[in-house]
C-alpha cells in the first residue's frame, strides 16, 4: 500500500517540504498501521525541518494525529483493527494519509472526541498535561498560585490556559497582540501582557503586588528567558520548554543564587512518555479534561495536507492562534 506523505531531503525553509507518494510497509511486532483522518501541527515540526532539533534524512515530519488503525503487528493487545485511535509520537513522521509507527504511542480516542480534536490536542495537551501537573515548584502548585505562561495564545498555551482555571491557578498570560492577549483571557487566564508592546518582568512584579510568581513555562526561548528569570519568587521553577524565538543561551548557573535559589528544568515530553502505562495515564487525565468541558480544544487554522508549506510559513510568521491541523485528501 501507498501513502502520500510529506517529507523534506534537506533541512531549511517551508519550501523543503515536498508531498511525495511511498510505500508503507505491514506493522512489525509491537507496532501499528493507522489511516489518518487529521495531523496535528506543531511548532516542534519548524524545528525539525530547519535542523535546529536534527533528524536522518529524507525526513517525514509530524509527530500527532488521529484516525482509525488499519492493521495490527504481532504482540499489540491494545489495539484491534478499526479503533478510533490518537497518538503524539517519536519518531516523527505524522504527515501522511497513513503510517506504521510504534503501538505504544498510540491510544484509543474516546467516542465524544472527534479525530479533528484528537489531533489538534495529543502532543499540545499531553505536554500541559505534564507541564502543570508533573513539573511543579517545591512544594507544589496550590489554587491562587501565580504562574506565568508565555505563548499563551498558541496551541498549547490555550490548553495551559483553561487547565490552570480548572486548578485554581492564576495564569499571567504574555501573547505577541493585543487580540490574542484577549483570547487568553478568555479561555482562563487571569491576566494579559503584550509582550511586545508591555515590559513584562515589570507588569508581573505589579500584578503580584512584588510577590512574582512561583513558576515560569517558557517556549519562546532566547527572546524571554533570562527576564523569565526576574519574574520568579525565591526557590521558584523555570521550566524552559521550546525554542520559538531561537535557543536560549549558555547561561552562567550563578544566577540562579543571585535571583534566590531558583530551579530550572529544560523537559521534553517524550521523557514522560516513555512508557505504555504512562502514555494512558496521561492521555485519561487529558481525555477527562476534555470530556468534562474544562478544557476545550480551538482549532483556528485548517489546511489541506498538500498545503502544508503554508501552514508551516503562518505558524512562523506568529499569524496562528490555538491549534491547526492538517486534513489527507
Ligand atoms: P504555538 O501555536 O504556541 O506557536 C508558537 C508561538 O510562539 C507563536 O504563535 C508566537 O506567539 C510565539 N513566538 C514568540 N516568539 C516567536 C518568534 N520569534 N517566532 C515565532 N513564534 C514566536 O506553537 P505550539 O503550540 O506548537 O508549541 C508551543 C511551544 O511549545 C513551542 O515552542 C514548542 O516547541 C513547545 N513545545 C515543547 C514541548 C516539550 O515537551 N518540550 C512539547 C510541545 C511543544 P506570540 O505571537 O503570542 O508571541
Amino acid at each position: 500500500m501507498n501513502s502520500q506523505t510529506v517529507r523534506i531531503h534537506a533541512f531549511g525553509g517551508p519550501d523543503q517540504l515536498v508531498l511525495e507518494t511511498v510505500p508503507v510497509a505491514s506493522p512489525a511486532p509491537g507496532e501499528v498501521c493507522i489511516g489518518h483522518r487529521a495531523i496535528g501541527l506543531n511548532f516542534i515540526d519548524v524545528y525539525q525541518r530547519t535542523g535546529l532539533y536534527p533528524n536522518a534524512l529524507p525526513l517525514a515530519l509530524g509527530m500527532e494525529g488521529a484516525g482509525v488503525v488499519e492493521a495490527v503487528g504481532d504482540g499489540v493487545t491494545h489495539l484491534a483493527v478499526g479503533d478510533r485511535v490518537a497518538y503524539a509520537s517519536m519518531p516523527p513522521g505524522g504527515y501522511c494519509e497513513r503510517r506504521v509507527m510504534p503501538a505504544q504511542c498510540v491510544v484509543r480516542l474516546p467516542d465524544a472526541i472527534s479525530f479533528e480534536e484528537g489531533a489538534a490536542m495529543m502532543l499540545k495537551g499531553l505536554t500541559v498535561q505534564y507541564l502543570l501537573r508533573q513539573t511543579q515548584p517545591q512544594g507544589g502548585l496550590h489554587p491562587g498560585d501565580f504562574i506565568l505562561f508565555h505563548a499563551a495564545a498558541g496551541g498549547v498555551g490555550l490548553i495551559a490556559c483553561q487547565w490552570a482555571r480548572a486548578m485554581g491557578l492564576r495564569l499571567i498570560a504574555t501573547a505577541g497582540s493585543d487580540e490574542k492577549c484577549a483570547l487568553a483571557l478568555a479561555h482562563g487566564a487571569a491576566y494579559a501582557i503584550n509582550y511586545r508592546t508591555e515590559d513584562f518582568v515589570a507588569r508581573v512584579l505589579e500584578i503580584t503586588g512584588g510577590a512574582k510568581v512561583k513558576a515560569v513555562y517558557d517556549s519562546v526561548g532566547a527572546d524571554t528567558f533570562m527576564k523569565s528569570l526576574d519574574c520568579l519568587a525565591p526557590f521558584g521553577l523555570m521550566a524552559t520548554y521550546g525554542n520559538a524565538s531561537g535557543k536560549v543561551p549558555p547561561v552562567d548557573i550563578g544566577v540562579l543564587a543571585a535571583k534566590g535559589s531558583l530551579y530550572v528544568t529544560r523537559p521534553t515530553l517524550f521523557t514522560f512518555l516513555a512508557s505504555r502505562e504512562r502514555t494512558q495515564a496521561m492521555a485519561d487525565d487529558l481525555f477527562g479534561m476534555v470530556t468534562s468541558g474544562a478544557v476545550k480544544i480551538r482549532i483556528d487554522q485548517r489546511y489541506a495536507l498538500a498545503d502544508v508549506a503554508q501552514a508551516h510559513r503562518d505558524l512562523e510568521a506568529r499569524q496562528t492562534t490555538g491549534s491547526s491541523i492538517l486534513l489527507p485528501q
